[in-house]
């Protein structure tokens, strides 16, 4: 059935596309506009009559704006059945106007827990709770009200009200509820999973007296690390937050004992950059890894970083994977084994399923946005035993990075450095990483020299060692490294420092004039 929109309730956190929506339907349908403060202060900057919706409550917005449109005045509008006679009896007596439109966007919860440094009030805060009441509301009263949770159904809803008069159609209001419930659902969603990093947060550290691990067969897969292992995937009961254990496979073959063990350290690194990241993971080491402005370059530099390595590997993106990006992939001779994103672009996902030679087998993984850092208690099995320990997740501040040399580090070779240090952690011991920006040239790991893993790293970094820096996981135990590096052309070091001989390592980068910096920090990773 048709609906008319008379009176529209704007109160939106993301106000992209607001002004042009509200003109055209205040202007054209002659719908009367009201608003949430910060919202209505948008509407009236650009001339659009708008009415506060504490004049329709007749209560202002109080408890630093927890409480804005929670009111009978609201929820009655929005709730009443327009059929039956006795709730539009009752909006009369109670002088309450009905509501047709709600277009809401909600507190960004999921990009402010994403970012790096942020606390948990902070977090807390950005929950948003009148929102998703209004939304659920007027999705639930679909037979008589419309709503719009996303700047980009405006154009579509605009496109409809043009075809029917200035009417909604059942067909809009209905598949508008539906995506209402579901973006509902997958902000609570994000809501739970970061509550269940704090809660798994907290007992990481516990050690009881005894350990009771249990967990649920999520799959058998077809055999270990070798064809002669059985193997298994167990994951935690319970787990809501993004990480390997909850991800969906969108397509290819199925997940075997590697591919997981690859996937949870390529999403691990992956999520520990703010700027569009790439990486690329080889026996669970990364050989490749870089940020950029776009998801595509990040892609470009992540797989230029050791391209022979690189074949075969398992990708992780911590953005939506975009068309170009997905070009890229699967241009050439690259060959791919598993990629996991948060999510993959309609457009990107059938470049990936149509495109490359591999496009068959490709497993894609979806993981839903990303936020915080891997939680829970690490577990390492020993025969006869289980070695637990907090996981090495926030040990690392660069404002505290102590420069011990007579040369100070520039901003651009900080930056490096913090780039570098990051992948490192990810890198099997002995670990050095080489990197030119934010793009790793070279990496040497799981050696049982320190110095051999320099060396590796000079020798995957050609040319491109000249100018780049280096990041150790743990201390320098003799000079010998910093020789090696600074013949190569290495510019600048960190390590966690801590050596009996750290004044040798200190006085050979000063005879080289190289800055170096202590972390305090060490990232062992057996
Ligand atoms: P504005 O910028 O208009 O002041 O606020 C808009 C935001 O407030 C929207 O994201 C909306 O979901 C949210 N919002 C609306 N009503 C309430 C409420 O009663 N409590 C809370 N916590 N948020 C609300």
């Amino acid at each position: 059935m048709l609906r008319p929109i008379r009176r529209a309730l704007f109160s939106v956190s993301d106000k992209t596309g607001l002004v042009d929506f509200a003109r055209v339907l205040a202007i054209k349908y002659n719908v009367e506009l009201i608003a949430t403060g910060g919202t209505m202060r948008a509407l009236a900057d650009a001339g659009l009559a708008v009415k506060d919706v504490a004049d329709l409550t007749g209560f202002p917005e109080i408890l630093d704006g927890r409480v804005k449109t929670l009111h009978p005045a609201v929820f009655a509008g929005l709730l009443a059945k327009r059929d039956k006679p006795e709730h539009m009896t009752t909006l009369a007596e109670h002088n309450l106007p009905e509501i047709d439109l709600v277009v809401c966007n909600l507190y960004p919860f999921e990009q402010t827990v994403a970012k790096s440094g942020v606390t948990v009030p902070q977090a807390i805060e950005n929950i948003d709770i009148g929102g998703p009441c209004m939304i659920r509301a007027a999705a639930k009263n679909f037979e008589a009200v419309s709503v719009l949770v996303d700047p980009k159904q405006y154009t579509p809803f605009l496109d409809v009200l043009a075809q029917n008069g200035g009417s909604v159609t059942r067909l809009m209001r209905l598949t508008s509820a539906k995506e209402a419930f579901a973006r509902i659902q997958q902000y609570d969603t994000a809501i739970a999973g970061y509550f269940d990093g704090l809660h798994h947060g907290d007992t990481g550290d516990a050690q009881p007296d005894v350990l009771q691990v249990s967990l649920i067969r999520k799959q058998t897969l077809r055999y270990g690390e070798n064809p002669h292992q059985t193997a298994a995937f167990y994951t935690e009961p319970g787990v809501a937050r993004p990480c390997v254990a909850t991800a969906q496979q969108l397509h290819g073959k199925e997940l075997s004992y590697n591919n997981i063990l690859d996937l949870d350290s390529a999403l691990n690194l992956a999520r520990e950059f703010a700027d569009p990241a790439a990486v690329v993971i080889k026996h669970n080491n990364p050989c490749g890894a870089a940020t950029a402005p776009t998801l595509a370059d990040a892609f470009a530099h992540a797989w230029e970083g050791d391209p022979l390595s690189a074949f075969g590997g398992i990708l992780a993106f911590n953005r939506t994977v975009d068309p170009a990006t997905a070009d890229a992939l699967a241009t050439g001779q690259r060959f791919v084994e598993c990629i996991i994103a948060p999510d993959f672009d309609a457009d990107a996902f059938e470049i990936l399923i149509t495109k490359p030679t591999w496009k068959k087998n490709v497993r894609l993984l979806k993981v839903g946005p990303l936020f915080g850092s891997p939680q829970g208690t690490d577990y390492r099995r020993v025969d006869g035993g289980l070695l637990v320990q907090a996981r090495d997740v926030g040990a690392d501040d660069p404002a505290a990075w102590r420069v011990v040399t007579k040369t100070e580090p520039t901003d651009a070779q900080r930056a490096a450095l913090w780039f570098a240090w990051l992948v490192c952690k990810h890198v099997k011991s002995n670990a050095i990483v080489l990197a030119q920006g934010t793009q790793i040239v070279g990496v040497g790991a799981g050696q049982m020299s320190r110095v051999d893993s320099t060396q590796i790293a000079i020798k995957k970094a050609g040319e491109r060692v000249k100018g780049a820096v280096l990041a150790s996981d743990a201390f320098f135990p003799f000079a010998d490294n910093v020789e090696a590096a600074a013949a190569a052309g290495v510019v600048a070091m960190v390590q966690p420092g801590g050596s009996q001989r750290d004044q040798e390592s200190i006085d050979a980068c000063d005879r080289h004039g190289i800055p170096m910096l202590f972390t305090g920090v060490r990232h062992f990773r057996h």
